[in-house]
């Protein structure tokens, strides 16, 4: 600990100098990140409410009515018209406390999910003492449902199913695995990248199959505002379709004001991400959304023609604005790209090299990658 105060000027140029050495959107050279630069009046909302703490929900009438509205406009967006729900850290907090309801509801252990499954229901598992049962893919890398409907039986409490994988962005079949599986069995789908995707893309004329709260059977989704949803970090969403269930995750804080709060993981709330996505979701629109996301598929489009000139097929042809290209030894081409200045990442299921095409991503900034790429794979060759 520091045992004087500082001055001002001082610990800014550290910090400044500390910022210099991170890597920024701005850049153009991340293309591996699912997060972007959040928009101006998301950053401005952000520091607005910098204070506001729903964790003591009492004291934050106004924090709370923003999110309120928030999930109501996620809501609809998700198919869904009066579902419950809140603004948590992100991806994983959402994915926890999904199967957290769904092992308080079932009184059971056992949950399903495929390999392409976020590490997050690990982590949960975990934590929730859960039993993970992992099943394998189909030829499209999506679940498969076949497997998952032998493996469900009386001791599994949720099967989760991915709309819009990590590696690959690939959309399970949501309606096959509702089917699949007995009624009483949670299903939770792990939106969390497709959530601010997957329904614009829709509105192009895109064959996505229904992945939200128009399957009967869905029971939550995760959708993160802080990935495609333009918002600050840390911002994700959990969306639960009857209200009553965050009861079963309820623990009475007597000495907080928490009128109306919701049951979450976390204590303290960093609530100033709500503003954010308030304010993005209300300055984008439905057409602001649009627009982005079919900037990123063009861009994607792109990156994908000019893999296919160097003769490299993609793992699939992108549905949404990921791309993984079937490369020899992609740890090793990562590595040399990173020497380059590249932010690229790596897949596992298969291995792949992947290409994460988020609004930062411009057309130049893939022609500038893919020229260094081809130097590297030359060098491969
Ligand atoms: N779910 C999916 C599909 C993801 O892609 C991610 C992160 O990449 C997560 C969950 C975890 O989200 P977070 O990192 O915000 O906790």
């Amino acid at each position: 600990m520091w045992e004087k105060p500082e001055p001002r000027a001082a610990i800014i140029s550290d910090l400044e100098k500390a910022l210099a050495q991170d890597h920024h959107f701005s850049d153009g050279h991340v293309i591996s990140s699912m997060c972007t630069s959040p928009l101006d009046i998301a950053r401005e909302a952000h520091a607005m409410f910098i204070e506001s703490n729903l964790g003591n929900a009492g004291l934050y009438p106004g924090t709370l009515s923003l999110e309120k509205q928030v999930i109501e406009a996620m809501a609809v967006l998700l198919g869904g018209k009066h579902v419950a729900g809140g603004i948590v850290s992100g991806g994983t907090e959402a994915n926890i406390t999904a199967l957290w309801i769904a092992r308080n509801i079932a009184k059971k252990k056992k949950v399903i999910f495929s390999r392409s499954a976020h590490f997050s229901f690990h982590k949960a598992c975990d934590i929730l003492a859960m039993e993970p049962v992992v099943v394998g893919l189909d030829e499209k890398y999506t679940i498969n449902v076949d497997e998952v409907s032998r493996k469900v039986d009386r001791d599994t409490a949720a099967v989760v199913g991915v709309a819009g994988s990590t590696e690959l962005g690939a959309v399970d079949d949501i309606r096959a695995l509702s089917e699949a599986i007995p009624d009483g069995v949670f299903l939770h789908v792990d939106a969390a990248f497709g959530g601010f995707v997957l329904p614009f893309l829709r509105g192009m004329g895109s064959r996505i199959p229904d992945f939200d709260f128009s399957v009967q059977g869905v029971s939550s989704i995760a959708a993160d505002p802080h990935k495609m949803g333009m918002s600050t970090v840390p911002s994700g969403a959990l969306l639960v379709r009857e209200r009553e269930w965050f009861r079963t995750i309820h623990k009475d804080a007597p000495y907080l004001d928490t009128l109306g709060q919701l049951s979450a993981l976390s204590g303290t709330r960093c609530s100033a991400a709500v503003a954010a996505t308030y304010a993005a979701m209300r300055s984008l629109g439905r057409e602001g959304y649009a627009r982005i996301v079919g900037d990123c598929m063009r861009v994607t489009h792109h990156a994908l023609a000019k893999a296919r000139k160097l003769g490299i097929e993609p793992v699939i042809e992108p549905v949404m604005n990921i791309l993984c290209l079937r490369v020899q030894d992609p740890r090793a081409v990562q590595k040399e790209l990173d020497a380059k200045g590249w932010k690229v990442s790596v897949a596992q299921n298969p291995p792949s090299l992947r290409l994460v095409i988020m609004p930062h991503v411009t057309v130049e900034s893939v022609d500038s990658l893919f020229a260094d790429l081809e130097g590297v794979i030359g060098v491969k060759r």
